[in-house]
């Protein structure tokens, strides 16, 4: 339920509209607008009758039911495009947000040096993991909380902001002590105790789509984060499965403008997990870029050949220098507001 204030109402009548919701059981999310300020009332889906007398109370205008299973997250909710914060760099504004890292952190060199170029090439956002997802158990885990003191400080001697992955609610705090954004990735879509947690968290999250998630299904994902007090949600696709095998997975373009037709949260593109292949980043970028992506996160590395995961798909730096000129030089051509090479 949407609850839209009269273009006068006063702080007092926005008050006592907000212990209304509160006393009835639902949760208000209040967002105040320029010209008016409108109330996001959720809780449980089935909404007793007596709702509507909300509208009779002084400065409210009307109540209006969000038909979508997903409210916060919905464009009924918020008509315009949300604008997320983290550090200096604006996510879902104008422009073109390139996130550019390694698939992990390995050592002190290699994410320095993987800073160094990241920034050298004109990426806005560090990434690194340092609590990996493996497929296999045997597989190189990510070197913890060491991982992000280094990626923290990497970051901090270019000046970039850093993502990283939160695996579960145990590391939550951990993480979000280093980190300017908490990665959810696409095996913990649907992790509800984890989405809850991160929801209780200042920072902003960027939560993947899961190999076999609908639209639908991540923005209810999205709807656990919101639900839960954090407002800051960036979602990300990153390519789903299907009977396809030439490529890792299946990146789902047409995701990007379903999405924003759907929700008011900035959405970007994971092309390197998405294709597993190096050779198709710049391609599957350019087309994230022309459908109207907020962004971009890629994996790039020093060395590829040397790398503990996904170097398959990782750019090395020169192929990585010559990626971030042609992205760059499209942005400007397709955002011209994007203060392109800021
Ligand atoms: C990653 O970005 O490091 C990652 C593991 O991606 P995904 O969750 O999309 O597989
Ligand atoms: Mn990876």
């Amino acid at each position: 339920m949407i609850i839209v204030m009269k273009k006068n109402a006063t702080q007092e009548q926005i008050a006592r509209t907000v212990e209304w919701i509160e006393s009835v059981g639902y949760r208000p999310h209040p967002s105040h607008g320029v010209e008016r300020t409108i109330i996001g009332a959720v809780g449980d889906a089935r909404v007793p009758e007596y709702i509507k007398v909300i509208e009779q109370l002084s400065g409210v205008e009307k109540a209006i039911p969000i038909l979508k299973p997903y409210k916060l997250a919905s464009r009924e909710f918020r008509g315009d495009d949300t604008v997320i914060q983290a550090g200096y760099v604006e996510i879902g504004g104008p422009r073109f947000v390139v996130v550019a890292g390694p698939c992990a952190i390995e050592g002190e060199e290699q994410i320095m040096e993987s800073a160094y170029i990241a920034k050298k090439g004109g990426a806005d956002i560090l990434r690194g993991g340092a609590f990996k997802p493996r497929t296999s158990p045997y597989s190189f885990q990510g070197m913890g909380e060491e991982g992000l003191k280094l990626l923290r400080r990497a970051g901090d001697s270019v000046g970039l902001p850093v993502i990283t992955e939160v695996l579960n609610t145990e590391e939550a705090d951990i993480v979000a002590e280093y980190a300017d954004i908490l990665q959810i990735g696409a095996r913990n879509v649907q992790n509800f105790a984890l989405l809850k947690r991160v929801g209780k968290s200042k920072k902003p999250v960027l939560l993947k789509r899961g190999m076999m998630t609908t639209i639908e299904e991540l923005l209810m994902s999205a709807e656990y984060i919101l639900s839960s007090g954090n407002d800051k949600v960036i979602l990300c696709e990153r390519g789903i499965r299907t009977f396809e095998t030439a490529t890792r997975n299946t990146l789902d373009i047409s995701a990007v403008p379903v999405l924003k037709d759907l929700t008011h949260l900035p959405v970007m593109v994971d092309p390197s997990h998405a294709a597993g292949a190096w050779k198709l980043v710049l391609p599957l970028s350019r087309g994230a870029l022309a459908v109207g992506a907020d962004g971009i996160m890629i994996e790039m590395h020093p060395r590829p050949e040397q790398a503990v995961s996904d170097g398959m798909q990782s750019l090395k730096p020169e192929r990585y220098y010559a990626f971030m000129d042609e992205i760059r030089k499209i942005e400007g051509l397709i955002r011209p507001l994007s203060e392109v090479g800021r």
